[in-house]
């Protein structure tokens, strides 16, 4: 890490719970190999603070700051102003500190898109099967819609992907569905897709053994992003490969999301590849989460 000084930039990640976060080793990384003048921490902040916290950004002049539960939401009505992403989706992930104008961004959709388009997947014409309909599962609906060639959304509520499906369909004009997550649905529907996304926290630790898709419905022409990081390698990305299929894990999501709120704060381009190392050593020594 860079010497401390009387200029450096204060970035940090604010939630609750916040210890076992795995951005300041990622963030602090980047910072560190580009000789940013720069330093990413942890602040551990209750729903109760929230408030004050937001103020204490501008009265201290944090540069930026990432957010994560339970602030995701409550966080947008403390900011100036917030992008497109943020209005659709009323959650924010990231805050610009611009001379004490608060601005908000939601970076975990286009951290899936660059994910999936880094590792060699394209989603123009493709047929995409996204199973889950939480936050970041809408983040990746958001982002994916506009280019995918057509999107199922398949969740364990299924009002909830269906009330996601016509919200796109009503920005976007495009071929959404949304349904149930039933075993018989996901077969189905795997059956012609291109890309596969699971997008809930089955397989994350401690079920680890568990996933949505059996086996024998993955093929070796699909691709899949399982966006669970911890483990790296889950139950269905290991039968995904076992399968024959292309395999985008989560921490893949995880540094591009990351890197886009680098990107947001320092206007450098994120050093990828120091970023990922520092997330996959993080993980291998703790098996923490974000
Ligand atoms: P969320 O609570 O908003 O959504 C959880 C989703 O999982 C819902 O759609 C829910 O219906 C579904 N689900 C949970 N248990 C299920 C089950 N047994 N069967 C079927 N569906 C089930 O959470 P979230 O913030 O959207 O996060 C979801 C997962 O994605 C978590 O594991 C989280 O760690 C991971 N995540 C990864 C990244 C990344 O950058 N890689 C970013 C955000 C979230």
């Amino acid at each position: 890490m860079m010497a401390i000084s009387g200029k450096t930039r204060v970035c940090g990640v604010i939630g609750d719970p916040i210890e076992h976060t795995l951005s300041p080793p990622i963030q602090n990384a980047a910072f560190s190999h580009l000789k940013l003048d720069f330093v990413f921490l942890a602040f551990h902040v209750k729903a109760a603070d929230l408030e004050n916290a937001i103020r204490g950004m501008r009265g201290l002049g944090i540069h930026g700051l990432n957010v994560t539960m339970p602030h995701k939401s409550t966080v947008i009505s403390y900011l100036d102003k917030v992008d497109s992403a943020v209005k659709f989706l009323g959650s924010a992930n990231t805050i610009l500190n611009r001379d004490g104008k608060l601005s908000g961004f939601s970076t975990d959709g286009v951290g899936a898109l660059k994910a999936l388009r880094e590792n060699g997947a394209e989603l123009a014409e493709k047929k995409v099967l996204l199973l889950g309909a939480g936050g970041a599962a809408k983040a990746i609906a958001f982002s994916f819609a506009q280019e995918a060639g057509s999107l199922c959304i398949l969740n364990r509520v299924p009002e909830k992907a269906a009330v996601l499906a016509d919200a796109l369909n009503r920005m976007f004009g495009k071929k959404i569905v949304g349904g149930a997550l039933s075993p018989s649905a996901v077969q189905k529907n795997l059956r012609d897709a291109d890309i596969l996304v699971n997008a809930t926290s089955v397989g994350m630790h401690p079920t680890v053994n568990q996933s949505l898709v059996a086996p024998q419905w993955l093929k070796p022409n699909l691709v899949v992003m399982d966006i669970v990081y911890n483990p790296v390698e889950t139950k269905l990305a290991k039968d995904a490969k076992t399968a024959g299929a292309k395999v985008i894990s989560g921490v893949e999501m995880l540094i591009y999301q990351g890197a886009a709120s680098f990107e947001i704060w320092t206007g450098r381009s994120a050093p990828i590849g120091v970023m990922r190392k520092a997330a996959l050593n993080k993980l291998s020594n703790t098996g923490e989460n974000k």
